[in-house]
Parts: structure tokens; sequence; C-alpha cells
């Protein structure tokens, strides 16, 4: 399979010229072309430029799913300058230590954020623009009344993207430029900045569009975080670059993207296996609302088997699941759409991607044994920003290793068993989260669950299970008893505790190492 490079940016400038009139994204009722939307990415380029950034300077960005990220990124890109995508929720602690690493020279934020900018623009000395981006009816009012100090440095978005005469032809890249910085909450300590090149970005957003036929015809449910490296590549830059549609939901809802998905007939829908499970859960939903999605994406992590069945069912869809990480842009592996899926497996590699279960020496293990999954191409990051420990430790001759365990079955489809860290060791015994959590989502009275290790004087460990129950009569004695049906002993939780709902990050991941701040 070929593995040619171009560049996103160029790649779209080329969508506008062939098929102006094509719809780029929709957003809150309104439909963008492709032309008007390159347009709008060449103006906010020039107007980057001339506030001082230049190809190499980082931009960091505190936006949500809006054409004001995705005219950002473009432009930021058509400069040759980096973009640091920086989830606008984090606390402002978690955001002062990525805006400081990330040397990030211009802030593109929310409006919502003028009180942080206003604090920040003291403190970080690398920053000098903060650029607001408008949603909100009073801003203008705010602008206008912002202290001389600040106004010197606080620029609005619209009303730079709306007056500045475009000029800004794409700066040449090489393709081991970084376009991106994503910032991935590593195993210990802060935040680690993911270095991705502009070929791996394209790449990967080419190779997920050829595996799983994302073409021109498509209309994507963009509703999963634009931050987040998952909607990075597959709902944004993958359906960009073959002149597919974004549909942009600025936040997930159950009605919302039924609604989205109705009304403009959606093609593809993405999300992490939460979002699979509000919408099943969602009593209103039916089969009729996705009547025109061809292809639900699951990733970001395990998709529990009896959920995948159950959504499959409900909304007569097929499901495919796929594995990535930032550090690979994200995608290595999915399931395939032209021949066998398989419940549980994350698949096969995509094109131009290789995966590898190994052990401890690197050697690759036989067929159906655990080990770590590691992971070589195109997509794989250049490496760590300003951790070159950090990096040797994660690549390693080429190859990334994900801290993730798989196993691998004959006919090349991958399993993740769990997370390294994740894993349970009960008196000797390895207990999988994954494995116990699969058994509690086959309960018919059970929301969502997650299982965690705690320390246990004669086990070392034992099995701690948090569930959301829909059967609110389910007691702690009817799921032991459950569970002791199904699994070996000592994978057998010791304890169930009871939630309203499970903690979870803004991709909708499950924060177990909050679930573990619970035990103690
Ligand atoms: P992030 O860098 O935030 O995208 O997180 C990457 C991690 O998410 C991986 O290392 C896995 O632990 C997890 N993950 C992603 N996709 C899956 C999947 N389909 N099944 C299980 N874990 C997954």
């Amino acid at each position: 399979m070929g593995d040619e490079y171009m560049n996103l940016v160029s790649r779209v400038q080329q969508i506008a010229i062939q098929h102006p009139e094509k719809i780029a994204y929709h957003f809150m009722g309104a439909d963008t072309t492709y032309a008007e939307f390159e347009q709008s990415v060449e103006r906010f380029a020039t107007a980057l430029r001339s506030l001082g950034i230049e190809k190499g300077d980082h931009v960091g960005f505190l936006l949500g799913n809006s054409p004001h990220f995705l005219i950002s990124l473009y432009a930021t890109m058509r400069l040759g300058a980096t973009a640091v995508p920086i989830n606008p929720i984090y606390s402002p602690d978690e955001i002062s230590y990525i805006v400081k690493n990330s040397d990030a020279k211009a802030i593109i934020a929310l409006d919502a954020l003028l009180p942080l900018v206003e604090k920040a623009v003291g403190i970080f000395t690398s920053v000098e623009n903060y650029i607001i981006c408008e949603t909100q009816a009073d801003t203008v009012e705010k602008f206008a009344a912002l202290p001389d100090l600040l106004k010197a440095k606080v620029k609005s978005f619209s009303f730079l993207v709306t007056t500045t005469t475009a000029d800004a032809k794409p700066v040449e890249v090489s393709e081991d430029d970084t376009a991106v910085i994503l910032y991935t909450s590593g195993t210990t300590g802060h935040p680690k900045g993911a270095m991705l090149t502009y070929r791996n970005i394209y790449s990967n957003a080419r190779d997920v569009a050829e595996y799983l036929s994302i073409n021109t015809e498509d209309r994507v449910i963009t509703t999963l975080p634009v931050f987040h490296v998952f909607a990075l590549t597959v709902v944004v830059n993958a359906p960009l670059l073959v002149g597919a549609t974004l549909l942009l939901v600025p936040k997930f809802s159950p009605q919302d993207v039924f609604n989205i998905a109705k009304e403009h007939k959606a093609t593809i829908f993405a999300g992490v296996p939460t979002m699979f499970n509000f919408l099943y859960q969602y009593p209103e939903g039916e089969a009729e609302d996705f009547s025109t999605i061809r292809l639900a994406i699951s990733g970001g992590s395990s998709l529990p088997v009896a959920l995948l069945h159950n959504f499959e069912d409900k909304f007569n869809v097929r499901v495919s699941e796929g594995y990535g990480l930032s550090e690979a842009s994200p995608v290595t592996c999915f399931n395939p759409i032209d021949r066998e899926r398989k419940p549980g497996s994350i698949g096969t590699n995509i094109v131009n991607v290789e995966n590898k279960v190994v052990n401890e020496l690197g050697e690759e293990v036989p067929i159906g044994e655990v080990g770590e999954l590691i992971v070589k191409g195109p997509n794989v990051m250049k490496g760590y920003y300003k951790m070159p420990e950090e990096t040797e430790n994660a690549i390693r001759n080429g190859w990334l290793y994900t801290g993730d365990l798989a196993r691998q079955d004959e006919e090349g489809y991958f399993y993740i068993v769990d997370r390294k860290k994740d894993m349970i060791i009960v008196g000797g015994y390895n207990v999988y989260p994954r494995e116990v959590e699969e058994v509690l989502f086959g309960h018919p009275g059970i929301v969502e669950a997650a299982v965690v290790g705690v320390p246990d004087p004669n086990f070392g460990e034992e099995v701690l299970a948090f569930v959301v129950k829909k059967d609110t009569s389910l007691t702690e004695e009817q799921l032991h008893d459950y569970c002791a049906e199904k699994l070996a002993k000592y994978k057998v939780p010791k304890k169930f505790e009871f939630l309203e709902e499970l903690p979870k990050n803004t991709t909708g991941k499950i924060l177990r190492r909050s679930l573990r701040g619970q035990t103690v």
C-alpha cells in the first residue's frame, strides 16, 4: 500500500477549488462550504501572521467543537506553526501547566474563559496574544470594558476573520515538522506533550479514511471532543481530506445526536463506549433515528461485548471497534468494514501500520498469548516535547510501546486485555478488570460498571466493583452470586459499591484513578 504524503492544508485547498460548493461543516443551523472554510482559514492565517506567528511557533487552543477550532487548526498549520489543543474545561492549574510547558506564543480561547485570560496575561510571559472567540451575545461589551493593558494583548477572533484581507499562501513545511502537540495524561505526574508531525496526522487520517471507506458522500457526526486525538483524526481530518461533511455537535447529548442524525441523514457516528451506552439507554432513541447511519465507530476504551450487541440490535447498525493512542495519531487497529468484525476485538492492522504483541524482552509472543502491544508506522509520534528520556522509553527500535496488554488470534485480530498498569494481582493470579466488567455489563440490571484493585492483607490485592444500577432492587449478594457463576473465584469482586454514576473524563473514559481514590 502506498504511503505518499500530502499536507492536509493543501489537500483541503484542493477540495475548495474542485468542489467549492460542497458543505465542509454544519454548525448550529448553518452550513459552511469548503470555499468559505478555505477563505476563513486563509484570512485567519494572515491575521495570525500579522500578530507575529511564524513557522515553528506554538499556538494553544482552548476551544470546543465549533468552527473556531477547525479554522484555528488549519490556519496554524498553514503557517507551518504548531497547534496545541487543550481541554477547555481543565482546571486552571492543568491549563497553566500545559500553556507553560508547551511554550505557547499565542492562545485562542472561548469567550467563557475570558476571566481566566485576564488573570493569565501577567503570568504567561511567553504568550504575546490572546484571541477570544465570541460565542455569547455580551462578549463585545466585555471586550470594550477590558483595561488598556489587556486590550493590547486580547483580540477578537471574529474581528480578525472578517476584516483581514487574505494573502497567506501555505508555508512550506517538512513532513517531519511538528503539526500538533497533544497532551496526554501520563501514568504518573504531569501530562506529556506527544509531538505529531505533519506526516503523522496526514497519514493516519488518510489510512483511516481508506480502511473505513470514508468518502465525499459521508456526513459525519462530530461530537467527540475535538481537542482529543480520536476526534481530531477520525471525525475532523479524515472526513475533511476526502471532502465529506462534518456535523458539529458542540456538546454530546443523546437527543442532539439523534436529532442531527435524522435531520442531516448522517452516515457515520463515532463515539467512546460511554456515549454508546448513553445512546442505548436513552428511552426515546429509536432505530429510525439512526436509519441513515452506515457505520458506528467505537474507540478510546473497550466496548463491552454485551453493549455492542444491544446497540446493534436496537439501532440496526454495524458497530466497528478500533484502537489507538495519542502517540500514534491515534489509530493502529480497526475492525474492517468489508470483512468479519469480531465483537470484543479491536480488529486488524489498518493500512500502513503494524501491531505486534511482545514479552518483557521485546520478543513476539505466540498467537493467543498475552503481552504488550507495540506499534510501528508513519503515524507514530516524533517524541514527547522536551522529554527525551520518556521518548526513549516509549519508542524503542522504531516501535512504540503502548503500555496496553493484548493478544492476537490466528486471523490477525487483536484483543486488548487491559492496560498494563490496571492489571490486578490477587494471590499471584492476574485479573484483568475488563474481563470482570464484561460479565457485569452482561447483567440486565446494570447500567455500567468498573472494577479496580484494592490492597488486601492476605492476597496482596482484591477486586472491588463499582456499579450503577438500573434495577434498584439489585443487591450485593445477587451480584456476587451472578459473578461467581461466570468467573473463577479469585476474580469475583469481594465487594460491590453502588454509585449514581461513574466518574469520567471529558472524553468519556472512566477514571479508574478517581475510583481507586474513593476506596481509601
Ligand atoms: P489516549 O492517548 O487518550 O487516546 O488514550 C489511549 C489509551 O486508550 C490506550 O493506550 C488504551 O489504553 C485506551 N484505548 C483506546 N482504544 C481502546 C480500545 N478500543 N479498547 C481498549 N482500550 C482502548
